[in-house]
């Protein structure tokens, strides 16, 4: 059982050996194969499982199979095709760490932003265009207020620990984000929700948000 037997792309597969990943950690083999075919899902995943790249890897793989890449996409306004929710700024720039290693040299741009820091240079970074947008809630809204970011456009949401987003308050944000995805047609935006644990208010989130979900615990 190895990467290069999932069919995730060259370009993504050459990154992946790049990264000296040879065997997929348990969360990463169910989710990966789980997410290519393109179906929701609500996945129990603690840190150091290998999660991000469990969400990682399909989201560059689409965008890259769908061609999204080439578009024109420097504007005042970003239009991620990708949005991966996270509740601290630490987590955020780990993530947008690692996805910048998987889309190395694929076209694929990767943007971060978080609160608690000058906004001026994140919205610079979104303006030169964004793919895949890292971000956590309450940063997310303010650039959604100011019309920085639209998110018509978003055809993969992550969320990273969502048990700890809740738990630091972040619903409101988190469904107000969500609020403002265009209702794509049934099958075009997919969900991929990651939590530690499963309590009520999560798998309210995930009955909320996700469609005929496949539930995952490793
Ligand atoms: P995460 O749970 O996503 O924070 O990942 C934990 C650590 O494991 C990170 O340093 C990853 O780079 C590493 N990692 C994730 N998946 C693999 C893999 N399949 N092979 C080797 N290292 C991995």
């Amino acid at each position: 059982n190895t990467f290069a037997e999932i069919d995730l792309g060259d370009a993504l597969n050459q990154n992946i050996q790049r990264c000296k990943y040879v065997k997929p950690t348990p969360v990463q083999r169910y989710a990966i194969p789980i997410s290519l075919a393109g179906r929701d899902l609500m996945a129990c995943a603690q840190t150091g499982s290998g999660k991000t790249a469990a969400f990682c890897f399909p989201i560059i793989s689409g965008i890259l199979r769908e061609q999204y890449a080439q578009r024109p996409r420097v504007a005042r306004t970003a239009y991620p095709l990708a949005l991966i929710l996270s509740p601290t700024r630490e987590l955020s720039c780990q993530i947008h760490d690692e996805a910048k290693k998987f889309s190395y040299q694929t076209g694929v741009k990767v943007v971060v932003a978080y609160g608690g820091a000058p906004i001026t240079q994140q919205l610079r970074e979104l303006e030169r265009g964004v793919d895949i947008l890292v971000a956590t809630p309450g940063r997310l809204v303010d650039l959604l207020e100011r019309a920085r970011v639209s998110l018509q456009m978003i055809r993969y949401l992550a969320l990273d620990e969502a048990d700890r987003m809740l738990d630091m308050g972040f619903e409101p944000q988190i469904r107000k984000i969500v609020e403002q995805m265009d209702m794509p047609p049934p099958g075009m935006r997919q969900t991929l929700l990651f939590s530690a644990t499963f309590p009520k208010e999560i798998q309210r989130l995930a009955s909320d948000f996700l469609a005929s979900y496949i539930f995952l615990a490793v």
